[in-house]
């Protein structure tokens, strides 16, 4: 059995051999962050999208979708206050000369705290068997109630730092809880500074300050300065949501896990205007509603946890994560932000225009509060293959057994739903797949494979994680029947190609999806 770390790098390898995930510029030995999405990546990421646009856009008439431009006005970021304050600290080690951020160091070490939390319970859990009571357990234990306890004066001094931009505190803390490059080993750190996350740019053919644009670090901004413009558009009534899918950028200090942080990565976010004094309510039915997205998406309920945050951003009244369990660990999937009405407001007065809404029921004009949800694409990519990638031992033809390889993605995101057999390559096979395939590709991404064994085509089909296999062989020849083979049962079933479409279609259907939200 791999550990999780080991199964992390197989899926690392596995994506790249694959044509999920490659290397940015890799033949100039890569870019730091970056990563370019292969044949099977792109048609996968693309079906993450086209379900979280449906179920937002499709599946309510109080949200419509923008596509705004990455470049934009200067002063909105100084309006958000990302100039001023879209900052990491970072700190360097003397030793290894690496540079890390200051509060993941903070974070990863109370997360090993929680992981001996975490194999206490496990232990308990087998001690004590179907009578086990976790809560019980947690409140009284001798060992967990004192990690507990120094999770909690961590995160209390940490907290505090933060909200008070205490950059000695906060080194401070990495000295005392003696923090060790995860490098090197060494204790010598330098101090904390702050770093703007921000790529910035020129636009136009003269280089002075004036003409200093930024690359997006967020879509948000979009959609608040087309606020008016969407609603008076598309007439939409308070309460109402606008999403969007678009790059963001930002100059991450540790881009390190493959494709969870990345330098440029992709965001599906949707901002949602309610009245003053309503966000609470439509927080909390936005934080259950992407809990259920999340789930439909095949997440297993324990692989999610909500995370208050215990610092809120500059903008925030409340927010919380939504975190998956990586093969790394319990992380940030996606935030869910009562924004208030900070970016409105801050838009107004930077801008000079009204940026309020007329509420024919209470008779009066105001800025609307936004609630935000906003999910990583990359990340539900990686959750998505997380949840996928499996090693299984199936038996071989010789009676023993092989390990096969399968990635188990929803049927309705894999990104080819239907791969054609022709068992030999003569015989009239050939044109017999390349008829099915004709008939199928308007509903179905499709592939045909023709070399190798047929053994080998099926095992290459579970690496790609496509549902079904469709052999044509010389019984199909004679009856018009082939064999439609399922990727996860193994098992295989004779039928006629005429009742392939509505078969296949039943269940690659990202309707049967978006009918659990
Ligand atoms: P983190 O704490 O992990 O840096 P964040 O709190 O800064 O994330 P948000 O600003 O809330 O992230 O962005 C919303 C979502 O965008 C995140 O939940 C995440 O899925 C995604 N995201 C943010 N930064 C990155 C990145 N560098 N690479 C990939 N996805 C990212």
């Amino acid at each position: 059995m791999k550990n999780s770390s080991d199964t992390f790098k197989a899926l690392i390898s596995h994506c790249k051999e694959y044509g999920y995930v490659f290397p940015s510029s890799e033949v100039y030995d890569g870019l730091g962050a970056v990563y370019d999405y292969g044949p099977y990546g792109s048609e996968l990421k693309n079906n993450i999208k086209q379900f979280w646009w449906n179920s937002m856009v499709r599946m309510h008439e109080n949200i419509v979708g923008i596509d705004s431009a990455i470049f934009m006005h200067p002063k909105i970021w100084k309006a958000s206050g990302h100039v001023d304050a879209f900052n990491d600290p970072l700190i360097d080690n003397k030793t290894s000369k690496k540079r890390y951020r200051a509060d993941v160091l903070i974070e990863d070490h109370v997360a090993k705290i929680e992981a001996k939390i975490e194999k206490e319970v496990a232990k308990a859990q087998k001690r004590f068997g179907d009578a086990f009571n976790r809560e019980e357990f947690v409140t009284t234990n001798g060992r967990v109630l004192a990690n507990q306890e120094k999770i909690d004066t961590i995160m209390k001094r940490f907290t505090e730092a933060t909200e008070s931009s205490n950059l000695e505190e906060i080194r401070q803390i990495i000295i005392d809880l003696e923090i060790a490059c995860p490098e090197s080993g060494s204790r010598e750190w330098t101090d904390v500074r702050q770093f703007n996350l921000m790529f910035s740019t020129e636009m136009g053919s003269v280089t002075s300050d004036a003409n200093k644009i930024y690359l997006r670090p967020e879509t948000a901004q979009g959609i608040f300065v087309n606020f008016l413009n969407v609603q008076k558009s598309s007439r939409q009534k308070i309460p109402f949501g606008i999403a969007q899918i678009g790059k963001a950028f930002r100059n991450e200090i540790v881009a390190r896990q493959f494709i969870f942080r990345m330098r440029e990565f992709e965001q599906m976010e949707m901002q949602f205007f309610v009245r003053p004094g309503d966000q609470m309510k439509w927080y909390e039915e936005w934080k259950s509603r992407r809990l259920s997205w999340h789930k439909a998406l095949g997440s297993p309920a324990e692989k999610l946890q909500f995370y208050d945050h215990p610092n809120l951003a500059h903008y925030a009244d409340a927010a919380v994560d939504i975190q998956f369990q990586f093969p790394f660990g319990f992380k940030e999937l996606e935030g869910i932000h009562s924004r208030t009405d900070f970016d409105l407001s801050k838009h107004e007065e930077f801008s000079g225009k009204k940026m309020q809404y007329f509420d024919h029921e209470l008779d009066k004009s105001y800025v609307p509060y936004v609630v935000e949800t906003s999910i990583g694409c990359d990340r539900t990519f990686l959750a998505v293959l997380s949840n996928a990638y499996c090693e299984e031992e199936v038996p071989n033809a010789k009676g023993g057994t092989d390990t096969r390889v399968v990635l188990k993605i929803p049927a309705a995101l894999a990104p080819v739903k239907v791969a054609v057999l022709p068992l030999v390559n003569r015989d009239g096979m050939p044109e017999k797949a390349g008829e099915i395939i004709a008939n199928l590709k308007y509903d179905f991404n499709c592939q045909r494979d023709d070399k190798q064994t047929i053994g080998k085509r099926y095992r290459r089909q579970d690496a790609i994680g496509t549902p079904f296999c469709v052999t044509v062989d010389t019984e199909t020849l004679e009856n018009d029947t082939v064999t439609l083979r399922d990727r996860d049962t193994m098992e295989q079933v004779r039928l006629p190609i005429n009742e392939l479409k509505a078969k296949i279609g039943e269940k690659v259907s990202l309707n049967e999806l978006l009918k659990q939200l």
